[in-house]
């Protein structure tokens, strides 16, 4: 270490500013007790600091998160030009070495210029003051302030630097805590998650397989003899329990490979005419009491999609308008404008709320009133919306109570080639 440059203890004494630095200090300390956003604090402090001591720039150098390197342990993670400065690679250099002596012998540094002499480019002579940034205790990175021709920092000028890194590690220490509660509390939301899935799974799954079980049970009795017509009436529940179970476990399945990014889709690009020729004669070879409408005026207009995937959609649309609303018979519209293509599925049932209605979505989620007595997982709607997002469309529903629900489903349509285009493809 040289004649210019010098370690010093840190001590922090209010007695020795003067008003307007008090004022500054003050200031600083109830805008870190209220910030929110450490980056525009950070600017915040920086300019009011600015008004009370002389510096040009100011570099904060942090613990790196990610570095298993030493000599990458500091980085600088905020810095700004306020002054004369123009930065230079020797500035950076210089800044880089003062925030590692600071951090190493976790005491304030001091650099003067080698000379202070006025026939030289004053710009060119550079002062630096390393002061620490602790946080609990421990050292977590250096402030630096950098002055171009000088003064040296006297020692009035010291202390109220510290006050201003004193301020500066506080902040970061507010934001390690405002970081760490997020953390515990991604950590609890996800506990709690996947503790409501286990459960929300479990109890779905058992549900069928109860059944399935009681009636097998039942039937391999040897105690008792049951006529043909009872049965079949057994196994047809045994029947339709174990559909009811692989469609639980299709949507756990593509519930769970949608939240993971794995659900495989394959969407092709077809004019409108081939996917609703498709679409449609299926809804009518599946659904005998639907009431089916077409307006596409211009059957030349494509579309990307993946077929079977939409069709999944709107089999889950027209399920839930036959579970919810059984009284009604369910209307299916598809309609095209340029832009693109809606599917509207609309029944007379009991309607959903405004309150749930943004959360029928969610998985899992299913609106109380309307789904006593009636089966179902909560998965269907988070599938569809899903699907229909990897369309790049959008899925929602409108809702009266007591008059109905409609689901829409938009698709875009892609932008028609020009005779050019057409010739050239
Ligand atoms: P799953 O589809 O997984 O078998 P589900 O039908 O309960 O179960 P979703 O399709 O996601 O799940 O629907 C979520 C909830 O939205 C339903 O539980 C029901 O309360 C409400 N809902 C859906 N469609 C209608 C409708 N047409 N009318 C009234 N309520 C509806
Ligand atoms: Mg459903």
């Amino acid at each position: 270490m040289d004649n210019n440059q010098r370690l010093l203890q840190t001590t922090t004494d209010t007695g020795s500013l003067r008003p307007a630095e008090l004022e500054v200090v003050y200031a600083i300390s109830r805008m870190v007790a209220e910030t929110i956003d450490i980056e525009e604090s950070l600017d915040r402090i920086i300019r009011l600091a600015r008004t009370v001591l002389i510096f040009d720039n100011v570099v904060l150098y942090l613990q790196s998160e990610h570095s298993s390197d030493p000599k990458d342990t500091l980085e600088p993670t905020f810095a700004r030009a306020v002054g004369r400065g123009r930065s230079s690679v020797e500035e950076m250099v210089w800044g880089e070495k003062a925030a590692f002596e600071v951090y190493e012998s976790g005491r304030i540094f001091i650099k003067e210029a080698d000379s202070i002499n006025d026939d030289e480019d004053r710009l060119s002579q550079h002062f630096y003051l390393g002061l620490p940034m602790l946080v609990s205790g421990e050292i977590i990175g250096a402030l630096i302030f950098i002055r171009f021709g000088g003064p040296n920092f006297d020692k009035d000028q010291i202390n109220l630097a510290e006050f201003i890194a004193a301020h500066v590690s506080q902040l970061l220490s507010h934001k390690q805590l405002v970081e760490r509660i997020a953390n515990l509390e991604a950590e609890r939301r996800l506990v709690k998650l996947q503790d409501d899935f286990i459960a929300a799974v479990s109890h779905e799954l058992n549900t069928p397989l109860g059944f399935i079980k009681g009636y097998t049970t039942t039937l391999l009795r040897d105690d008792t003899k049951w006529d043909d017509k009872t049965r079949n009436e057994f196994l047809q529940i045994i029947d339709e329990e174990s559909d009811r179970l692989s469609e639980l476990i299709g949507n756990l399945l593509d519930s769970s490979r949608l939240q993971s990014g794995n659900l495989h889709m394959d969407i092709q690009e077809q004019d409108i005419r081939s996917f609703l020729g498709s679409v449609v004669n299926r809804l009518r070879s599946h659904y005998e009491k639907l009431d089916i409408t077409v307006k596409a005026p211009n059957p030349e207009e494509r579309l990307k999609a993946d077929t079977k995937r939409l069709n999944q959609v709107l089999d889950n649309l027209i399920n839930n308008a036959a579970k919810y609303a059984p009284q009604s018979k369910p209307r299916i519209q598809f309609k095209a404008n340029k832009k693109r293509l809606r599917i509207s599925i609309e029944d007379e049932g009991p309607g959903i709320s405004d309150e749930h209605l943004d959360s029928i979505f969610k998985r899992f989620y299913r609106v109380p009133e309307n789904s006593t007595g009636v089966r179902g997982s909560g998965l269907g709607l988070f599938i569809c919306e899903q699907i229909v997002q990897e369309h790049d469309g959008k899925i929602y529903a409108e809702s009266k109570l007591g008059e109905g629900t409609t689901f829409h489903v938009e698709i875009p349509l892609l932008p028609l080639k020009t005779p050019k285009e057409e010739t050239e493809s």
